[in-house]
Protein backbone atom coordinates (compact mmCIF):
# COMPACT_ATOMS: atom_id res chain seq x y z
CA UNK A 1 0.00 0.00 0.00
CA UNK A 2 1.70 3.35 -1.22
CA UNK A 3 -1.18 5.75 0.34
CA UNK A 4 0.37 7.99 3.69
CA UNK A 5 -1.06 8.32 6.94
CA UNK A 6 -3.65 5.99 6.15
CA UNK A 7 -6.46 7.11 8.20
CA UNK A 8 -7.42 4.25 10.40
CA UNK A 9 -10.67 5.60 12.42
CA UNK A 10 -13.22 3.85 12.72
CA UNK A 11 -16.40 4.95 10.94
CA UNK A 12 -19.34 3.64 9.45
CA UNK A 13 -19.28 6.50 6.67
CA UNK A 14 -18.03 5.31 3.34
CA UNK A 15 -14.43 5.84 2.52
CA UNK A 16 -14.20 8.50 0.05
CA UNK A 17 -11.10 8.82 -2.76
CA UNK A 18 -11.07 12.74 -3.05
CA UNK A 19 -8.91 13.78 -6.89
CA UNK A 20 -8.38 16.66 -8.07
CA UNK A 21 -7.93 19.74 -5.31
CA UNK A 22 -7.71 22.98 -6.55
CA UNK A 23 -9.96 26.56 -5.85
CA UNK A 24 -12.61 24.40 -5.62
CA UNK A 25 -11.57 20.60 -4.87
CA UNK A 26 -9.45 21.65 -1.61
CA UNK A 27 -12.67 23.18 0.24
CA UNK A 28 -14.34 20.63 -0.85
CA UNK A 29 -13.00 17.91 0.43
CA UNK A 30 -12.32 19.95 3.60
CA UNK A 31 -15.79 20.22 4.08
CA UNK A 32 -15.99 15.77 3.76
CA UNK A 33 -13.27 15.58 6.48
CA UNK A 34 -15.05 17.58 8.64
CA UNK A 35 -17.97 15.72 8.59
CA UNK A 36 -16.29 12.76 9.56
CA UNK A 37 -15.61 10.64 6.11
CA UNK A 38 -12.52 8.57 5.67
CA UNK A 39 -10.73 10.48 3.11
CA UNK A 40 -8.16 9.86 0.29
CA UNK A 41 -6.56 12.48 -1.67
CA UNK A 42 -4.63 12.56 -4.98
CA UNK A 43 -3.61 15.71 -7.24
CA UNK A 44 -0.73 16.38 -9.47
CA UNK A 45 0.27 19.39 -6.98
CA UNK A 46 2.10 18.47 -4.19
CA UNK A 47 1.37 22.01 -2.92
CA UNK A 48 -2.32 21.22 -3.18
CA UNK A 49 -2.29 17.90 -1.02
CA UNK A 50 -0.11 19.06 1.66
CA UNK A 51 -3.13 21.45 2.42
CA UNK A 52 -5.47 18.57 3.09
CA UNK A 53 -3.12 16.23 4.52
CA UNK A 54 -2.38 19.27 7.04
CA UNK A 55 -6.62 18.89 7.39
CA UNK A 56 -6.27 15.22 8.38
CA UNK A 57 -6.34 13.38 4.50
CA UNK A 58 -4.52 10.34 3.42
CA UNK A 59 -1.87 11.22 0.62
CA UNK A 60 -2.20 9.03 -2.21
CA UNK A 61 0.48 8.80 -5.03
CA UNK A 62 -1.90 7.88 -8.04
CA UNK A 63 -5.77 7.87 -8.21
CA UNK A 64 -5.42 4.38 -8.08
CA UNK A 65 -4.00 4.44 -4.51
CA UNK A 66 -6.76 7.05 -3.90
CA UNK A 67 -9.71 4.66 -4.63
CA UNK A 68 -7.83 1.60 -2.96
CA UNK A 69 -10.08 1.56 0.06
CA UNK A 70 -12.89 4.04 -1.32
CA UNK A 71 -16.60 2.85 -1.97
CA UNK A 72 -16.89 6.50 -3.56
CA UNK A 73 -14.77 8.33 -6.06
CA UNK A 74 -14.96 12.27 -6.76
CA UNK A 75 -13.40 14.24 -8.78
CA UNK A 76 -12.97 18.01 -9.41
CA UNK A 77 -10.65 18.58 -12.43
CA UNK A 78 -10.28 21.29 -14.75
CA UNK A 79 -11.86 19.97 -18.22
CA UNK A 80 -12.36 17.03 -20.05
CA UNK A 81 -9.27 16.20 -20.86
CA UNK A 82 -8.62 15.77 -17.28
CA UNK A 83 -11.13 13.15 -16.75
CA UNK A 84 -11.00 11.46 -19.37
CA UNK A 85 -7.47 11.02 -18.48
CA UNK A 86 -8.04 9.70 -15.16
CA UNK A 87 -10.83 7.61 -15.51
CA UNK A 88 -10.27 5.72 -19.22
CA UNK A 89 -6.71 6.72 -18.82
CA UNK A 90 -4.30 7.22 -22.44
CA UNK A 91 -5.49 4.10 -23.98
CA UNK A 92 -8.95 4.62 -23.43
CA UNK A 93 -9.62 1.63 -21.12
CA UNK A 94 -6.95 1.92 -18.77
CA UNK A 95 -7.46 4.20 -16.44
CA UNK A 96 -9.38 4.51 -12.80
CA UNK A 97 -12.08 2.74 -13.97
CA UNK A 98 -10.78 -0.26 -14.60
CA UNK A 99 -9.55 -0.22 -11.26
CA UNK A 100 -12.85 0.09 -9.59
CA UNK A 101 -14.55 -2.57 -7.41
CA UNK A 102 -18.56 -3.03 -8.99
CA UNK A 103 -20.29 -0.90 -7.10
CA UNK A 104 -18.42 2.01 -6.42
CA UNK A 105 -20.43 5.30 -7.32
CA UNK A 106 -17.81 7.36 -9.10
CA UNK A 107 -18.90 11.78 -8.57
CA UNK A 108 -17.10 13.83 -11.37
CA UNK A 109 -18.08 17.52 -10.50
CA UNK A 110 -15.67 19.04 -12.84
CA UNK A 111 -17.48 21.10 -15.64
CA UNK A 112 -17.05 19.12 -18.79
CA UNK A 113 -18.87 18.93 -22.13
CA UNK A 114 -21.98 16.79 -21.54
CA UNK A 115 -20.85 14.87 -24.62
CA UNK A 116 -17.30 13.93 -22.69
CA UNK A 117 -19.63 12.55 -19.29
CA UNK A 118 -21.66 10.46 -21.20
CA UNK A 119 -18.73 8.52 -22.52
CA UNK A 120 -17.31 8.05 -19.25
CA UNK A 121 -20.78 7.22 -17.70
CA UNK A 122 -21.12 4.66 -20.35
CA UNK A 123 -17.73 3.11 -19.66
CA UNK A 124 -18.29 2.91 -15.97
CA UNK A 125 -21.77 0.92 -16.51
CA UNK A 126 -19.99 -1.54 -18.75
CA UNK A 127 -18.03 -2.12 -15.63
CA UNK A 128 -20.66 -2.10 -13.24
CA UNK A 129 -19.87 0.97 -11.94
CA UNK A 130 -22.36 3.80 -11.23
CA UNK A 131 -21.00 7.34 -12.58
CA UNK A 132 -23.15 11.00 -11.89
CA UNK A 133 -21.83 14.13 -13.63
CA UNK A 134 -22.32 16.51 -10.72
CA UNK A 135 -21.04 20.13 -11.52
CA UNK A 136 -21.17 22.70 -9.65
CA UNK A 137 -22.16 26.55 -8.71
CA UNK A 138 -21.49 28.96 -6.09
CA UNK A 139 -17.91 29.81 -6.43
CA UNK A 140 -15.24 29.20 -4.23
CA UNK A 141 -17.12 30.80 -1.40
CA UNK A 142 -19.94 28.27 -1.90
CA UNK A 143 -17.02 25.74 -1.54
CA UNK A 144 -15.93 26.98 1.68
CA UNK A 145 -19.16 27.57 3.41
CA UNK A 146 -20.50 24.07 1.73
CA UNK A 147 -23.42 25.48 0.31
CA UNK A 148 -22.91 24.77 -3.49
CA UNK A 149 -25.40 23.87 -6.23
CA UNK A 150 -24.86 20.56 -7.34
CA UNK A 151 -26.36 19.61 -10.47
CA UNK A 152 -26.42 16.50 -11.40
CA UNK A 153 -27.39 13.84 -14.59
CA UNK A 154 -27.27 10.05 -13.93
CA UNK A 155 -29.49 7.23 -12.90
CA UNK A 156 -31.99 7.15 -9.68
CA UNK A 157 -30.66 4.95 -7.60
CA UNK A 158 -26.80 6.54 -8.11
CA UNK A 159 -28.24 9.53 -7.21
CA UNK A 160 -29.91 8.63 -4.05
CA UNK A 161 -26.62 6.76 -2.82
CA UNK A 162 -24.55 10.29 -3.76
CA UNK A 163 -27.49 12.74 -2.25
CA UNK A 164 -26.23 12.73 1.48
CA UNK A 165 -22.38 12.66 0.38
CA UNK A 166 -23.67 15.93 -2.09
CA UNK A 167 -25.32 17.57 1.09
CA UNK A 168 -22.36 17.72 3.41
CA UNK A 169 -20.52 20.15 0.53
CA UNK A 170 -23.54 21.85 -0.89
CA UNK A 171 -27.23 22.95 -0.13
CA UNK A 172 -29.21 22.70 -3.44
CA UNK A 173 -28.80 19.50 -4.91
CA UNK A 174 -30.74 18.90 -8.26
CA UNK A 175 -31.55 15.54 -10.31
CA UNK A 176 -31.19 17.21 -13.74
CA UNK A 177 -32.22 14.34 -15.38
CA UNK A 178 -30.40 11.28 -17.44
CA UNK A 179 -26.48 11.10 -18.04
CA UNK A 180 -24.80 14.49 -19.49
CA UNK A 181 -28.25 16.29 -17.89
CA UNK A 182 -26.02 18.10 -15.20
CA UNK A 183 -23.34 19.29 -17.93
CA UNK A 184 -25.84 20.38 -19.81
CA UNK A 185 -27.84 22.66 -17.13
CA UNK A 186 -24.22 23.90 -15.96
CA UNK A 187 -22.71 25.75 -18.97
CA UNK A 188 -26.47 26.84 -19.79
CA UNK A 189 -25.88 28.77 -16.29
CA UNK A 190 -22.17 29.55 -16.92
CA UNK A 191 -23.01 31.37 -20.19
CA UNK A 192 -25.30 33.32 -18.16
CA UNK A 193 -22.90 33.88 -15.78
CA UNK A 194 -20.49 34.93 -18.42
CA UNK A 195 -23.35 37.18 -19.99
CA UNK A 196 -23.81 39.00 -16.04
CA UNK A 197 -20.25 39.46 -15.48
CA UNK A 198 -19.05 40.92 -18.53
CA UNK A 199 -22.46 43.33 -18.71
CA UNK A 200 -21.80 43.86 -14.39
CA UNK A 201 -18.21 45.03 -15.12
CA UNK A 202 -19.71 46.87 -18.35
CA UNK A 203 -22.04 49.11 -15.98
CA UNK A 204 -20.12 49.91 -13.49
CA UNK A 205 -17.29 51.29 -15.87
CA UNK A 206 -19.67 53.06 -17.75
CA UNK A 207 -20.82 54.70 -14.23
CA UNK A 208 -17.13 55.54 -13.01
CA UNK A 209 -16.02 57.05 -16.20
CA UNK A 210 -19.21 60.10 -15.40
CA UNK A 211 -17.81 60.30 -11.93
CA UNK A 212 -20.27 57.90 -9.99
CA UNK A 213 -18.43 56.06 -7.19
CA UNK A 214 -19.14 52.28 -7.84
CA UNK A 215 -19.67 51.30 -4.72
CA UNK A 216 -22.61 53.79 -4.59
CA UNK A 217 -23.59 52.59 -8.43
CA UNK A 218 -23.02 49.14 -7.35
CA UNK A 219 -25.49 49.83 -3.85
CA UNK A 220 -27.93 51.17 -6.99
CA UNK A 221 -27.91 48.80 -8.98
CA UNK A 222 -28.27 46.02 -6.58
CA UNK A 223 -31.89 47.70 -5.52
CA UNK A 224 -32.63 47.86 -8.64
CA UNK A 225 -33.35 45.84 -11.71
CA UNK A 226 -29.81 45.19 -12.68
CA UNK A 227 -29.81 43.34 -9.44
CA UNK A 228 -27.61 39.93 -10.00
CA UNK A 229 -25.27 37.58 -8.31
CA UNK A 230 -22.15 39.52 -9.40
CA UNK A 231 -23.65 42.38 -7.71
CA UNK A 232 -24.98 40.29 -4.78
CA UNK A 233 -22.34 38.07 -3.63
CA UNK A 234 -19.06 39.13 -6.22
CA UNK A 235 -18.40 42.54 -7.46
CA UNK A 236 -15.81 42.69 -10.29
CA UNK A 237 -15.17 46.57 -8.76
CA UNK A 238 -11.92 46.22 -6.38
CA UNK A 239 -12.88 47.11 -2.40
CA UNK A 240 -16.45 47.56 -3.39
CA UNK A 241 -16.57 43.82 -1.30
CA UNK A 242 -14.69 42.33 1.19
CA UNK A 243 -13.53 38.97 0.78
CA UNK A 244 -13.83 38.73 -3.25
CA UNK A 245 -11.24 38.38 -5.74
CA UNK A 246 -11.52 41.36 -7.09
CA UNK A 247 -10.45 42.85 -3.81
CA UNK A 248 -7.42 40.61 -3.56
CA UNK A 249 -5.90 40.92 -6.96
CA UNK A 250 -8.33 39.08 -8.95
CA UNK A 251 -6.15 35.73 -7.34
CA UNK A 252 -8.32 32.53 -6.26
CA UNK A 253 -11.70 32.32 -7.21
CA UNK A 254 -12.78 31.23 -11.04
CA UNK A 255 -9.93 31.41 -13.32
CA UNK A 256 -10.95 33.41 -17.09
CA UNK A 257 -9.80 30.85 -18.81
CA UNK A 258 -12.28 28.17 -16.85
CA UNK A 259 -14.94 30.61 -17.77
CA UNK A 260 -13.47 30.66 -21.31
CA UNK A 261 -13.80 26.79 -21.22
CA UNK A 262 -17.41 26.76 -20.66
CA UNK A 263 -18.30 29.41 -22.45
CA UNK A 264 -16.68 27.53 -25.53
CA UNK A 265 -18.59 24.37 -24.54
CA UNK A 266 -21.83 26.46 -24.47
CA UNK A 267 -21.09 27.48 -27.96
CA UNK A 268 -20.04 24.21 -29.17
CA UNK A 269 -23.33 22.91 -27.26
CA UNK A 270 -25.41 25.35 -29.37
CA UNK A 271 -23.53 24.40 -32.85
CA UNK A 272 -24.65 21.27 -32.21
CA UNK A 273 -27.82 21.69 -31.83
CA UNK A 274 -28.17 24.75 -33.77
CA UNK A 275 -29.59 27.08 -31.30
CA UNK A 276 -29.18 31.05 -30.99
CA UNK A 277 -27.04 32.54 -28.02
CA UNK A 278 -25.58 36.16 -29.61
CA UNK A 279 -25.41 37.17 -26.03
CA UNK A 280 -23.27 33.72 -25.18
CA UNK A 281 -21.32 34.23 -28.50
CA UNK A 282 -20.25 37.47 -27.24
CA UNK A 283 -19.18 37.27 -23.77
CA UNK A 284 -17.12 34.49 -25.51
CA UNK A 285 -15.46 36.70 -27.89
CA UNK A 286 -14.77 38.97 -25.01
CA UNK A 287 -13.39 36.29 -22.73
CA UNK A 288 -11.28 34.49 -25.50
CA UNK A 289 -9.49 37.95 -25.42
CA UNK A 290 -9.73 38.57 -21.92
CA UNK A 291 -8.10 35.37 -21.00
CA UNK A 292 -5.05 35.83 -23.59
CA UNK A 293 -2.88 37.72 -20.49
CA UNK A 294 -5.37 37.38 -18.07
CA UNK A 295 -6.05 33.59 -18.02
CA UNK A 296 -5.20 32.81 -14.24
CA UNK A 297 -6.53 35.68 -13.12
CA UNK A 298 -10.51 35.28 -11.67
CA UNK A 299 -13.18 36.23 -14.18
CA UNK A 300 -14.11 39.12 -12.83
CA UNK A 301 -11.20 40.73 -13.89
CA UNK A 302 -13.12 41.17 -17.18
CA UNK A 303 -13.00 44.80 -15.53
CA UNK A 304 -9.80 45.35 -16.80
CA UNK A 305 -10.70 45.76 -20.24
CA UNK A 306 -12.54 48.89 -19.42
CA UNK A 307 -9.53 49.99 -16.91
CA UNK A 308 -6.54 48.26 -16.63
CA UNK A 309 -5.51 49.93 -13.31
CA UNK A 310 -7.66 47.87 -11.49
CA UNK A 311 -5.08 45.29 -11.94
CA UNK A 312 -2.95 47.64 -9.77
P1 LIG B 1 -8.19 24.52 -10.34
O1 LIG B 1 -7.35 24.64 -11.55
O2 LIG B 1 -7.99 25.46 -9.19
O3 LIG B 1 -8.03 23.01 -9.73
C1 LIG B 1 -7.90 21.86 -10.50
C2 LIG B 1 -6.97 20.88 -9.77
O4 LIG B 1 -6.90 19.66 -10.50
C3 LIG B 1 -5.54 21.40 -9.63
O5 LIG B 1 -5.13 21.33 -8.27
C4 LIG B 1 -4.72 20.46 -10.53
O6 LIG B 1 -3.41 20.22 -10.05
C5 LIG B 1 -5.58 19.19 -10.46
N1 LIG B 1 -5.35 18.27 -11.57
C6 LIG B 1 -5.27 18.52 -12.89
N2 LIG B 1 -5.10 17.38 -13.57
C7 LIG B 1 -5.07 16.38 -12.67
C8 LIG B 1 -4.92 14.96 -12.75
N3 LIG B 1 -4.75 14.35 -13.94
N4 LIG B 1 -4.94 14.25 -11.62
C9 LIG B 1 -5.11 14.86 -10.42
N5 LIG B 1 -5.24 16.20 -10.27
C10 LIG B 1 -5.22 16.94 -11.38
O7 LIG B 1 -9.70 24.55 -10.82
P2 LIG B 1 -11.03 24.83 -9.94
O8 LIG B 1 -11.30 26.29 -9.93
O9 LIG B 1 -10.94 24.06 -8.67
O10 LIG B 1 -12.13 24.18 -10.92
C11 LIG B 1 -12.30 22.77 -11.05
C12 LIG B 1 -13.54 22.52 -11.90
O11 LIG B 1 -14.68 23.12 -11.28
C13 LIG B 1 -13.45 23.12 -13.31
O12 LIG B 1 -14.06 22.24 -14.22
C14 LIG B 1 -14.23 24.41 -13.18
O13 LIG B 1 -14.77 24.83 -14.42
C15 LIG B 1 -15.31 24.02 -12.17
N6 LIG B 1 -15.85 25.12 -11.36
C16 LIG B 1 -15.04 26.06 -10.79
C17 LIG B 1 -15.61 27.07 -10.02
C18 LIG B 1 -14.77 28.15 -9.36
O14 LIG B 1 -15.36 29.14 -8.86
N7 LIG B 1 -13.45 28.01 -9.31
C19 LIG B 1 -17.00 27.10 -9.82
C20 LIG B 1 -17.79 26.10 -10.38
C21 LIG B 1 -17.21 25.11 -11.15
Amino acid sequence: MNTKDMNTTKTDKPHIAFIGLGNMGAPMAENLLKAGYPLSVYDLSAEATERLQQAGASVADSPKDAARHAQIVISMLPAGKHVHSVYLGEGGSDGLLAELAKGTLVIDSSTIAAADARTVAEAASKLGIDFLDAPVSGGTGGAIAGTLTFIVGGEDTAFAKAEPILAVMGKNIFHAGEHGAGQVAKICNNMLLGILMAGTAEAINLGVKNGLDPKVLSDIMLQSSGRNWTLEVYNPYPQVMENVPSSNGYQGGFMSKLMQKDLNLAMQTAEDTQVETPMGAKATELYEAHAIENGDRDFSSIMARHDSSVLT
